[in-house]
C-alpha cells in the first residue's frame, strides 16, 4: 500500500514539474500567484459553538464566527474560492448573515468582470459556501463528486439547496465533479484536496504561494481554532471517521509543507492574509 502510494505521488510529482517547465518555457516565468479574501458575510454576536461538537466539549465556550471567500490569481485565469452567504435582493431586507456587498460588486472593485472568472471551487455544498454561485454562470463548477452526487439525488436531503446550481446540473454550465485531490492549473501550484467528512465530497484548498508560502484553506474541515486543534466532530458532520482522517492528513500535510492553516469561519484568521483589496503573494 505504501509503496504503490509513494509510486502515485511520485508519478503525481514528475507530471507537476514537468507541467511547471512547461509553462515556464512558454512564457520564460511562472505565472504569478495571489491569493485575496472576499467578504462572505458576517456574524454580528460571538456565537455559541456547543453544536460543533459531538464530544460536549466547550461547555461555555463563544467564537467569533465569519464567513470567508477567496479570489486565486494564477497568472490571467482566476478561480473564486466559495461563495458564502446570498448577497441581499435588491429593494429587500437583508438577511442578518448577508454580506455588505456582493463577490461581484467586491471583483469589480478588483477591475474583474464574473466572466473573467474561470473556476467556481465549492468546499462543500452547505448554503453559506454556495450562497452566490449562480453569479458565476460561465466559471467551471469545481466541486466533491460526493457532494455533486448529493445535490443531483432525486431526494436531497433538506440541508442541500440543489437550486443554486441548477445552471450546472441542467447542463447549461461546465461542471467537473472532483474525486481524489484536483491539481487545478495543472502545475501543483493550486490543489484541492479531498477531506472528506463533513460533507461526502468536502474539498480544502491548498495554494502554493511564492512570497508568502504554503497556504492550506480548511473549507470546514474545521470552524475555529479549538476545535482544530482537539479534533472535534460537528454534531451534523456526515461522516465521523472520514473527518478524523481527513484531519489527519490535513495536518500532516501543513506540517510537512510548513503551511499557514486558513480556518474559514474563524474571524481570528482573517488576519493572516493582507486586508482586501490587496493580496498575498
Ligand atoms: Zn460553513
Amino acid at each position: 500500500m505504501h509503496r504503490m502510494g509513494s509510486k502515485i505521488g511520485a508519478a503525481l510529482l514528475a507530471s507537476s514539474i514537468m507541467a511547471a517547465a512547461a509553462a515556464s518555457a512558454q512564457t520564460g516565468a511562472p505565472p504569478e500567484l495571489t491569493l485575496t479574501r472576499l467578504d462572505c458575510g458576517k456574524t454580528t454576536t460571538l456565537n455559541d459553538v456547543s453544536g460543533f461538537t459531538d464530544v460536549a466539549a466547550f461547555k461555555g465556550l463563544s467564537v467569533q464566527l465569519t464567513f470567508s471567500c477567496y479570489l486565486v490569481k494564477h497568472g490571467k485565469d482566476y478561480l473564486v474560492w466559495d461563495t458564502g452567504n446570498p448577497a441581499a435582493a435588491a429593494g429587500s431586507t437583508p438577511a442578518p448573515t448577508a454580506p455588505k456587498s456582493s463577490l461581484v460588486e467586491q471583483l469589480a472593485l478588483l477591475h474583474l468582470k464574473p466572466e473573467q472568472i474561470g473556476f467556481v471551487a465549492i468546499s462543500h455544498y452547505h448554503g453559506d459556501h454556495i450562497g452566490q454561485v449562480a453569479s458565476f454562470p460561465e466559471a467551471t463548477l469545481l466541486i466533491g463528486k460526493g457532494d455533486w452526487d448529493a445535490l443531483n439525488d432525486p431526494k436531497p436531503n433538506p440541508m442541500i439547496k440543489p437550486a443554486n446550481f441548477e445552471h450546472w446540473i441542467s447542463g447549461g454550465g461546465k461542471v467537473d465533479p472532483v474525486s481524489g485531490d484536483k491539481d487545478v492549473f495543472g502545475d501543483g501550484s493550486v490543489i484541492m484536496l479531498n477531506t472528506p467528512g463533513h460533507t461526502p465530497g468536502h474539498h480544502s484548498l491548498l495554494v502554493k504561494l511564492k512570497e508568502k508560502g504554503n497556504v492550506l484553506i480548511t473549507g470546514d474541515l474545521s470552524h475555529f481554532q479549538e476545535n482544530y486543534d482537539s479534533n472535534g466532530v460537528p454534531t451534523f458532520n456526515t461522516n465521523r471517521a472520514d473527518t478524523l482522517a481527513s484531519l489527519d492528513r490535513f495536518k500532516q500535510l501543513a506540517t510537512n509543507l510548513h503551511a499557514t492553516v486558513i480556518i474559514q469561519h474563524d474571524a481570528r484568521d482573517i488576519g493572516k492574509l493582507p486586508p482586501f483589496p490587496a493580496a498575498a503573494k
